[in-house]
């Protein structure tokens, strides 16, 4: 179901006017009609289950149909891909992706990834790393686990279409840090966001190229050069507080 941010404070009376940018992507993108069902979420720790009552000039009209507490799930959505890694580095990761509260994992194959296991592998490591991250699931009291994805290769990754709000590479020559690289720093306006990670042997110039030719900026993590796994919980702590729940207060 789409996903929109709603200030808490409009949550009042039988029917809620959606303006602005969000009606004008359900009326004209989404072609939604009334009786379609959105889901809503205050990032105050509430979501809630509408349905599309009226659409006017400026404004779509819904009514709450339920109303929910997803005191442990992040107000973003952070899709993380991560170029393979060695198998003990993956299934600990997926772990702690689990913790932070990444919506999904998609592994991909990037042209310096040194593991390269065959489909069979693939099918395998995908259960295993499905059953850790259900395991970490119970332990940090999520409501939803985290999606692992299919592997998929470097070049469909960046030609996913996944109507992101930011598609971002974390890239070990870049010198630019987020803030510098985005407009919307510390608001709600980015509510999906993949975030690609590069392999033990970095990112080639050509693959840099082709993700910047698809919408992807890219970002620094500072000035060190982090492991792998080190860069890829850095940028998801970094994303979840400034976009997420890391930096709200708990209830
Ligand atoms: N072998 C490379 C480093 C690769 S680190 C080198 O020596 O230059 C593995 C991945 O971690 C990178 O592809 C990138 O996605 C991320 N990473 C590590 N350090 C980073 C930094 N300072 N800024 C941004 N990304 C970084």
């Amino acid at each position: 179901m789409r996903r929109f941010f709603i200030e808490q404070s409009k949550i009042a009376g039988p029917t809620i006017a959606i303006t602005g940018s969000d009606a004008a992507h359900i009326k004209r993108v989404l072609r939604m009609k009334p009786g379609a069902m959105i889901e809503l979420f205050d990032g105050m720790g509430f979501e809630y289950e509408a349905r599309i009552e009226n659409l006017t000039a400026e404004s779509v009209e819904i009514s709450i149909a339920r109303r929910f507490l997803s005191a442990s799930e992040s107000p973003v959505q952070i899709i993380v891909a991560q170029a393979l890694l060695k198998d003990k580095k993956m299934d600990t990761l997926v772990r702690q992706l689990t913790e932070i509260g990444i919506t999904r994992l998609i592994p991909f194959t990037a042209m310096r990834s040194v593991p390269r296991p065959d489909n069979k592998r693939l099918a395998e490591r995908r259960k295993r790393w499905e059953r850790i991250a259900i395991e970490a699931l119970k332990q940090c009291g999520r409501g939803h686990v985290t999606e692992i994805g299919e592997t998929i290769t470097f070049n469909d990754l960046i030609k996913m279409d996944d109507e992101c709000d930011l598609k971002i590479v974390f890239w070990e020559n870049e010198s630019k840090p987020i803030s510098d690289v985005i407009q919307h720093i510390n608001d709600r306006h980015y509510r999906k966001i993949l975030a690609v990670l590069g392999p033990e042997g970095g990112f080639t110039e050509k693959e840099i190229e082709a993700a910047t030719a698809c919408g992807f900026v890219t970002a620094s993590l500072g000035p060190r050069t982090l492991r792998a796994e080190t860069a890829t919980i850095s940028a998801c702590a970094i994303l979840q507080y400034l976009f997420g729940d890391m930096g709200l207060k708990k209830s």
